[in-house]
């Protein structure tokens, strides 16, 4: 069983007593408390962990807890022991198995079988009779969603710094890089789902936007390719603050620690041209002009989709910014496709539509195993169900349409999906139990 520690739980007299302690005195920073009414109990979160990607939803944290009546069990055991450690949560990725696991071997249980704890997690608590005094309770994170919740990616002091996620896939390495950081309106990246639902899964700054990220992903192989750009660093300061930008770690150090110059890209492919997918396909160079930002490499973008950004409508200009791709026509470095067809061995481009008319995902195989990178089909673990569709698409009901038709697949040939927008999940696999699909880390 593999366990993370996921909080230290501290029964406390008072809060307010407790505050002095762990933010005055230790200046800790702490969340907002919470109230607990089933268990009458009042609950203050004290981040004190490295938040990361690889597999844990946030650092771990001390939970503050103060009894909110007297005959809450919080007020008990202070009664009983005095205030102090009151239990430990460990998160495990299966609580059946691991409570399997522990009836096999004759622990003594309190919770026989998972019940729901806060936030969709499951829960269940083992005796301290079995466990050297100690109260232990076992978490399961609800995949997909609270790993997708960019607060717990943010953490007290803004997003993250995120390491490259690599990935092995037959003859491949895959490289998600990351190029930052931006915000968008809640309400849009989300379509017709109603904030109540939405908001429980990401939770919106006081502008109403989320946090969403840019992570390009790199394909090493015989070649060496990057899939979409970031947004680059050509906007001025008024488009970082609508949109929310933070580039403090952006594409060029990404790549730097993933041992690659700008010079070493052999071919750059675009899912689509919107900024946020584009805007690093070109730099402007000391004298002011526009280049293509990887010196070597031919450009490849879909016919369709090129016509679509090179004459925006008024619905779509926001999105489609010329100086992001038309100095690379006038480079000579734009190869145009036509049709779904392989890019270098191994690498495939399928339409999906939907996003925007010509918008399109890439398929890569080696050794028997499939990656796909959807761009903004599925842009974070959130949109997994098929209508979880952003209110910017162009056509939803496309995107439904191809929703529905790779999910199957990518469930039946276990692929490795990347999620180019979540602050969190660099990519994962597709799973559905009863109706419900999920996303999992690991296969
Ligand atoms: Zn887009
Ligand atoms: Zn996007």
């Amino acid at each position: 069983m593999k366990a993370v520690l996921d909080h230290v739980g501290i029964a406390v007299k008072d809060l307010e007593g407790a505050l002095r302690f762990y933010r005055d005195a230790l200046g800790l920073e702490v969340e907002a408390p919470e109230d607990v009414p089933s268990q009458q109990v009042r609950a203050q979160f004290v981040p004190v962990g490295q938040p990361s990607d690889a597999g844990a939803v946030a650092g771990a944290s001390l939970e503050l807890l103060a009894a909110t009546a007297p005959e809450s069990p919080i007020a008990k055991f202070i009664e009983k022991r005095g205030p102090g450690l009151h239990h430990i949560t460990l998160r495990v990725d299966d609580i059946h198995a691991a409570l399997a696991q522990l009836r096999a071997r004759g622990t003594r249980l309190v919770d026989n079988e998972p019940r729901p704890g806060a936030e969709g997690a499951l829960v269940a608590f083992i005796h301290p009779s079995s466990a050297q005094g100690v109260l232990i309770e076992l978490k399961q994170s609800p995949v997909g969603r609270v790993l997708s919740d960019p607060a717990a990616a943010a953490g007290p002091k803004g997003p993250a710094l995120q390491e490259n996620q690599k990935y092995t896939l037959g003859d491949f390495e895959l490289i998600s890089v990351s190029d930052g950081f931006f915000r968008l309106d809640g309400g849009s990246m989300f379509g017709v789902i109603p904030k109540t639902m939405w908001s429980q899964k990401t939770r919106p700054d006081e502008r109403n936007r989320i946090l969403l990220a840019m992570r390009p992903l790199v394909v090493r192989g015989s070649r060496t390719m990057i899939i979409d750009a970031g947004m680059g660093d050509k906007e001025n300061e008024k488009f970082h603050e609508i949109y929310g930008v933070e580039r403090k770690r952006h594409l060029d150090h990404t790549l730097a620690e993933a041992g690659l110059a700008a010079e070493d890209i052999d071919i750059v492919l675009a899912s689509h041209l919107h900024f946020d997918h584009a805007g690093g396909f070109t730099v402007r160079d000391a004298a002011g002009r526009l280049r293509p930002r990887f010196p070597r490499a031919q450009y490849i973008v879909r016919r369709g989709e090129w016509e679509d950004a090179t004459h925006p409508s008024v619905r779509t200009r926001a999105s489609y910014l010329l100086d992001n791709y038309v100095p690379l026509a006038e480079a000579g470095v734009l190869q145009l496709v036509d049709d779904d067809q392989t890019i270098m061995p191994g690498v495939k481009v399928r339409r999906t539509g939907g996003h925007t008319q010509h918008h399109q995902m890439i398929l890569i195989e080696s050794g028997g195993k499939t990656a796909a990178f959807v761009a903004d089909l599925i842009p974070t673990a959130a949109h997994v169900p098929d209508v979880w569709v952003m209110g910017y698409d162009l056509y939803p009901l496309d995107t439904m349409a191809a929703k529905k038709q790779f999910m199957p697949e990518a469930i039946d040939k276990q692929m490795l999906v990347f999620f180019e927008h979540d602050p969190v999940i660099a990519a994962g696999y597709l799973q559905e139990e009863d109706g419900k699909r999920r996303v999992r880390l690991e296969t």
